[in-house]
């Protein structure tokens, strides 16, 4: 095991074909991660139960409950846990799908090792990022809305209280921490997917839309989150 400085991650694997999981298990932990295996969808929930995982790698067709299954029952609880999904399908709708659920990265299999290891320093990364307070404070406030980036709870335009997702608090926490300022969708994709600029998705597009139903009166003439054509979004207080 290599050295590290800081305290062992720990990964949750979800993975049902044994040899694969095998070979993942091992090369994680020779990365400096501490690796539980589960082989299941029903054991990957126990097991997050019973303990603070950093990080789920969560295949898609798995025994008992499905991946997307699993994904969507612990965002019911644990709204903003890094999850990486791993699956055999590709198309885009599976991709969006994956992304939808709130997922933070997808491989889709076969994949190189050295692609997987980038997408989960990348996810622990950006989680880093993210734990990092804005002006020392948890809690932001505009007009009688607020959101709280610690534990992603909010207080929307006519929704009342919300639970946001991961991705949903990343990107309200970037463009507030930049307000006034354009963000341009490739940075977008870049700090809150790890995405190359110019990937072709229509994925920020649906996240601003959904956050503008959270935090606009009128979601169709935003006045907080604003578009500033060919450049990106902005966030106006
Ligand atoms: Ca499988």
């Amino acid at each position: 095991m290599k050295k590290q400085e800081a305290k062992a991650k720990k990964i949750l694997l979800v993975e049902d074909e044994k040899h694969l999981a095998k070979g993942l298990k091992f090369n994680l932990e020779r990365e400096g991660y501490e690796v539980s295996l589960a082989e299941d969808g029903v054991t990957a929930l126990e097991r997050l139960n019973e303990i603070d995982f950093d990080l789920l790698i969560l295949d898609l067709m798995l025994p008992k409950m499905g991946g997307l299954e699993v994904a969507r029952k612990i965002r019911d609880t644990h709204a903003r846990f890094p999850i990486l999904i791993l699956t055999a399908k590709s198309t885009e709708s599976d991709r969006e799908l994956g992304l939808e659920t709130g997922a933070d990265d997808y491989l889709t299999k076969p994949f190189h090792l050295p692609e997987l290891l980038l997408r989960v320093k990348g996810i622990l990364r950006r989680w880093e990022w993210y734990k990092v307070p804005l002006h020392d404070q948890d809690v932001y406030r505009f007009g009688d809305m607020w959101i709280n980036f610690v534990t992603g709870k909010a207080r929307g335009a006519s929704a009342g209280e919300l639970l946001l997702t991961n991705k949903e608090a990343q990107i309200m926490k970037l463009l507030v921490s930049r307000k006034g300022e354009a963000v341009t969708r490739d940075e977008l994709l870049e700090k809150i997917w790890g995405y190359e600029p110019g990937t072709e998705t229509r994925t920020v597009d649906n996240f601003i839309a959904r956050l503008r139903k959270y935090f606009e009166k009128k979601p169709q003439k935003p006045r907080h989150i604003v578009t500033v054509r060919e450049k990106g979004y902005q966030f106006d207080p």
